[in-house]
């Protein structure tokens, strides 16, 4: 600021009025009602936090925490004062949230989205603001499991993959989005911790061709490297890589490789206005992502095409204090959807509404059944779960709510309609055995206690029918 000019906004912030305003505030009011339609309830969380929240959750050792925090520092002459920091991500303050309000003991898997304003101090260029808009989803209370058994199934992970590709593809970016996966390992010994060593070995013999930042993060974190946008690093880490994906097997445990190959395999069975695959360098930029990783990548967006990312994080709760559960989530970056839009030449999109809320249970045996999705259950248990998944998508997709239990699959028919009914839903979908055999469901409406049989290819129309 020039003394005596004018005052202009700070770098890398932006004014939003009139038709941008308009647009943006559509695009939130879509991802609201996106988010509800698959079963997500609202929260805000402070625009500031205490500094050591991010410092604990997203790591010492990231850029975010390294050079990107906009931070007010504490006042050394006030006793007990604190540094706080704006926050740069939504996650850690929804996990604070989550676990300040005791909603891991009250609500059992908490399923909740956000929008709101970030700020991290990043060099601006198109697409890269310091005060940006996001809008993310997070799953929480996944069990982690001391073995593969007791581990929640991906199904959550998948969820929330579908749900971004579904918020991306109603505002018109539909065949436009490319979802990359990918897995970072999990806490099991011999799975992260192994893979993490193998890379340390591999970039330690490359080292003089690393830049200096990259030389220090194969001692302090070396997923790092696998990050740095730097040409000299990419080269060496894709030069590895490649080799490293395609001439030896993989260094993850069993249960990581059973999640990629079950994510693989659905995201291609599900696909709708997205390509999917495999994105070999894929760890995203925070520390706390365990397991199964994704990041979307847009049309028209430049060097800056990420649209959001996410993954499974199983640490992050834990570390803030909480009980050793798992979470998984993702986040949009608004803006980025907006120039991908004028890049589609979108200029209208439909909001959806938030249809009847419809509750979808399998009739599996009660249990934990996480294995049921990794073939261990009988052909017609893993039939039934994967039939109503399949017709919960696509209800969603159709702009019903839908609730689908992603912790437990196994009810007795009794509970699972007395849990429709406490949600207070329209519509109960029961799939069991002799039903999935023949393709069809059970539908129940629950105003008028009304049940019939219908083939599954119907289910929306018949659905439509009876609320007119
Ligand atoms: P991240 O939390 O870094 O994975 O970011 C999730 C999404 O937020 C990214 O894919 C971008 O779309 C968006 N985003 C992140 N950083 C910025 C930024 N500096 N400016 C604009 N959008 C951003």
């Amino acid at each position: 600021m020039a003394g005596g000019g004018s005052i202009q906004a700070p770098r890398g912030t932006r004014d939003i009025f009139g038709d941008e305003l308009e647009r943006l505030e559509r695009l939130e009011r879509l991802c609201a009602n996106t988010a509800k339609i698959w079963g997500y309830s609202g929260i805000r969380t402070p625009v500031f936090e205490h500094t050591g929240l991010f410092t604990r959750s997203i790591g010492e050792v990231t850029d975010i925490v390294e050079k990107e925090m906009f931070t007010i520092p504490r006042q050394t002459d006030k006793a007990g004062a604190d540094s706080f920091t704006l926050r740069p991500e939504n996650t850690a303050g929804v996990v604070r949230a989550y676990l300040e309000h005791n909603l891991h003991k009250t609500q059992g898997l908490t399923k909740l989205w956000y929008v709101g304003p970030q700020f991290r101090r990043e060099r601006p260029q198109k697409g890269r603001l310091r005060e940006f808009n996001q809008m993310g989803v997070e799953v929480l209370g996944l069990q982690k499991g001391d073995s593969q058994e007791r581990r929640s199934p991906p199904i959550a992970n998948l969820e929330v993959m579908l749900l971004a590709t579904d918020i991306l593809n109603r505002a018109g970016l539909k065949g436009r989005v490319v979802l990359g996966y990918n897995t970072v390992g999990c806490d099991q010994p011999g799975c992260r911790d192994r893979y993490r060593e193998e890379l340390k070995e591999l970039l330690a013999k490359e080292e003089e061709k690393l830049c200096s930042d990259c030389r220090k993060r194969i001692e302090r974190n070396v997923f790092r490297v696998l990050d740095c946008k730097k040409p000299n690093c990419r080269a060496v880490c894709e030069e590895l890589l490649t080799w490293h994906s395609q001439e030896r097997p993989e260094a993850f445990c069993e249960h990581c490789k059973a999640e990629i190959e079950f994510i693989k395999n659905r995201l291609d069975q599900f696909q709708e206005g997205y390509a999917s695959a495999r994105s070999w360098f894929l760890v995203r930029g925070l520390d706390y992502y365990t397991g199964a990783v994704f990041e979307l990548s847009a049309q028209g967006l430049g060097a800056q095409d990420a649209v959001g990312g996410g993954g499974r994080y199983d640490g992050l709760i834990e570390e803030l204090g909480g009980p050793s559960v798992g979470a998984t989530g993702f986040a949009l970056g608004l803006e980025r959807i907006l120039i991908a839009q004028q890049d589609a030449g979108v200029d209208a999109f439909e909001i959806p509404d938030v249809g009847p809320l419809v509750y979808v249970a399998p009739m599996l045996p009660p249990g934990p059944s996480s294995s049921d999705f990794f073939g261990y259950g009988t052909e017609s248990q893993l039939q039934m779960a994967d039939d109503a998944f399949r017709l919960t998508v696509i209800l969603r997709r159709k702009g019903f709510r839908t609730e689908f239990d992603l912790l437990k699959h196994g009810r007795k028919i009794a509970n699972s309609l007395r849990r429709a009914s406490q949600l207070g839903a329209r519509f109960a979908v029961i799939v069991g055995e002799m039903e999935a055999k023949q393709q069809e469901v059970k539908l129940k409406d629950m105003e008028t206690r009304e049940e019939r049989r219908v083939k599954q290819a119907d289910l929306a129309a018949e659905i439509w029918k009876d609320i007119g």
